[in-house]
């Protein structure tokens, strides 16, 4: 088996993590800025994180062989200031010409507050006007539907934006069709206690097809499964479904988004 596990906050996980990555098939990591699990003090703080995720991390993940991706932003948690806001925002074309960015993310709503709408509309300006890609994350439970409302609609009144250079993640049962109508990718997490278990997931590909749909674990600081990716695999093997939809599902799919990227590329012809 092969995979790409396109959302990981790896900066958070082990050495260890990186090794049954890469034992298990992954080829690529790909790493979204996030909270850190505490507000930062200062825009300072984030330069700091964005040399980490540009610089550090790539250094760790090539010790197992394996590329590491980057997304840049000011995420939705501490989007609520937006003096900080505007510094950390500030920052970011600095680092968009760094040889494994790949985009803006993960942007998003976190209470879908006015502010974090504010902040998120901007990082969507700062896209389109450097023809990036965007990740976008989604709230939790009951604030989900309503704000993956609000974010479909803010990028799709920018008119600037092609829905296929934008994926929405952390996606379920009741938002999964707002994202793929609208021409957007669409990302299901794969959590242990929240989001989204395999069989679910598995459910949504049998019930909208495969088109414009990738898996991740989006495992970070906090109970998340690194291996979760492979492990739906077996999921769709168990219920039938063959090696090449497994193949098409965890690399096929998140190798066509992220091509869009000139500089997503997996080592040599994908093997170690
Ligand atoms: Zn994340």
């Amino acid at each position: 088996m092969r995979f790409i596990e396109p959302h990981a906050h790896m900066v958070s996980r082990t050495t260890d993590d990186y090794l049954a990555l890469a034992t298990a098939g992954c080829e690529a990591v790909c790493e979204p800025a996030f909270w850190a699990g505490f507000d930062r003090g200062s825009a300072e703080g984030f330069r700091d994180y964005f040399c980490q995720l540009t610089e550090h991390e790539p250094k760790r993940a090539a010790k197992f062989g394996l590329p590491h991706f980057a997304w840049l932003c000011i995420n939705p948690k501490e989007a609520e200031d937006l003096k900080l806001a505007a510094e950390v925002i500030a920052i970011i074309p600095e680092f968009l010409d760094r040889p494994n960015v790949l985009g803006i993310g993960e942007i998003g709503l976190n209470r879908n507050s006015r502010n974090e709408l504010k902040v998120f509309e901007q990082q969507v300006d700062l896209a389109a006007r450097c023809g990036q890609l965007i990740l976008v994350h989604t709230p939790h439970l009951e604030d989900k539907l309503k704000g993956t409302r609000l974010i479909v609609d803010a990028i799709k009144s920018d008119r600037r934006i092609n829905p296929a250079r934008v994926i929405i993640d952390h996606v379920e049962e009741h938002t999964i069709e707002l994202a793929l109508d609208a021409g957007f990718w669409a990302g299901i997490t794969l959590y242990p206690e929240s989001k989204c278990t395999a069989a679910r997931a598995v459910d949504m590909m049998e019930k909208y097809g495969m088109e414009r749909l990738w898996l991740n674990s989006a495992c970070d600081w906090g109970v998340s499964v690194p291996l979760a990716v492979p492990r739906a695999a077996l999921e769709m093997r168990r219920r039938g479904h063959s090696a090449a939809a497994v193949d098409r599902m965890l690399h096929g799919n998140p190798l066509k988004f992220l091509g869009q990227s000139p500089k997503f590329k997996l080592a040599d012809d994908g093997k170690f």
